[in-house]
């Protein structure tokens, strides 16, 4: 059946359904089932929702409270909140207590916080790829059996979020090292039967990448296998506008274009403030898909600098990330021709992960930045010394690149 893709607030109220308004451009969705995250629905009868993350300290209950009503404001569907500790889901209770938003939450590796958080929230997301580290002995199936309980229990949907840079190592060996997108698919394959085959359907599945080209091939390969399964695009990392902008629209103007995706984020690396600029930009992608305002699709140019950052979130310790994410950029300006790829991450939970596949990696601790070279360290550096070592290593890499031409 043919649908319009809207976006979720396009419609007469909030995520309506279709056949409730009418759109001049039909797309043909992928006949995804319909999944309710709180008071919306994604899925391929219901406009695609917009979601953003906070990237507030959770504990600071005022300014994530604040950090929701501004995203709601701006058009948010669903906002994310980060939750690695006790006293994070503590702080969760008196967060909901002050807004009604469709609340989503990032477990990372302490899948039990589920338990604690699961009450005050819409929507659990897993990583798969970090579900091996508590209790390493005990099957993953019982892990995910655990937190469907949990959701089912407390009126949540599920995420299964799996990510380029934390990858089940059960997978990972099983494939080629070159091949990230086999073991990412497998991953979310399995995941989602385990989840059918235990009477569990309230599930969204994401496939990210920093890379929008992966993200196109790995979402298009999942929706051939499973075109039931409502799927949340993202390019993980994308960085500043507007260069994260444009590498997420190649990626969803190839995906939506072709019926795929239900739930978007755009990922920016922007200062506390400007986080509603996520969900403009997201907006703003989809209208322009749907009233076929598409740019030429290029690949990114693969002969030219790429840098990429996360869009940071209240795992960040210490907010210079941001301005450094920035200078980064402008500094390493003169190498804007070469092939070479700078990844910038703001924590210490994914960052170290996040930057083994670039050529530098810079990822922040509270007081110092850990420069990387692929997978090996070079050391932590105080936030006023790392760019002049970060252009040494680059002037070397550059030396290295044009002997071995
Ligand atoms: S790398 Fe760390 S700070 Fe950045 S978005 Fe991911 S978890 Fe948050």
């Amino acid at each position: 059946m043919l649908r319009p893709i809207g976006s979720a607030r396009s419609g007469p109220m909030p995520n309506a359904p279709f056949s409730d308004f009418k759109m001049s451009q039909r797309i043909q969705r992928n006949p995804t089932r319909s999944v309710r995250i709180g008071r919306i629905h994604v899925g391929h009868q219901f406009p695609i929702a917009v979601q953003s993350m906070c990237a507030t300290h959770t504990q600071n209950i005022d300014a994530t409270v604040a950090q929701i009503q501004e995203l709601e404001k701006a058009g948010a569907d669903v906002v994310r909140i980060a939750v690695d500790s006790d006293k994070d889901a503590e702080a969760l209770e008196a967060i909901r207590a002050q807004t009604k938003a469709n609340l989503s939450v990032d477990l990372q590796e302490n899948y039990r916080l589920a338990l604690k958080v699961a009450p005050f929230v819409d929507k659990i997301r897993y990583n798969p790829g970090h579900l091996y580290h508590h209790e390493r002995t005990k099957p993953w199936q019982e892990k995910v059996r655990f937190l469907a309980e949990v959701a089912k229990e407390h009126d949540c949907a599920i995420r299964i979020g799996v990510n380029c840079g934390s990858l089940d190592p059960a997978k990972k060996s099983k494939f080629d090292p070159a091949d990230s997108i086999s073991p990412m698919i497998e991953s979310a394959t399995d995941h989602c039967a385990f989840l059918d085959s235990i009477g569990f359907e309230r599930y969204v599945v994401s496939l990210k990448d920093s890379d929008p080209s992966k993200v196109v091939e790995i979402n298009q390969r999942f929706s051939a296998t499973r075109p039931d399964v409502p799927l949340h695009l993202g390019v993980t990392e994308a960085g500043l506008p507007p260069d994260g902008i444009i590498k997420t629209r190649i990626a969803f103007e190839q995906l939506i274009g072709r019926g795929i995706g239900d739930t978007i984020r755009v990922s920016l690396t922007v200062p506390n403030p400007k986080k509603s600029m996520e969900i403009e930009a997201g907006r703003q992608i989809i209208d322009d898909i749907q009233n076929g305002r598409l740019r030429s699709v290029v690949a990114l140019d693969p002969m030219a600098l790429n840098i990429i950052s996360c869009p940071s979130c209240s795992r960040v310790e210490n907010e210079a990330f941001v301005e450094l994410a920035q200078q980064v950029k402008e500094m390493t300006q003169y190498a804007k021709d070469q092939a070479i790829t700078i990844a910038v991450m703001g924590c210490r939970v994914n960052g170290p992960g996040e930057t083994d596949d670039a050529d530098l990696g810079l990822w922040c601790g509270p007081a110092k930045v850990n420069l990387k070279k692929g997978g090996e360290s070079l050391g932590a550096f105080a936030y006023d010394e790392i760019l002049p070592r970060l252009r040494h290593e680059l002037d070397l890499l550059i030396a290295q690149k044009a002997k071995s031409m």
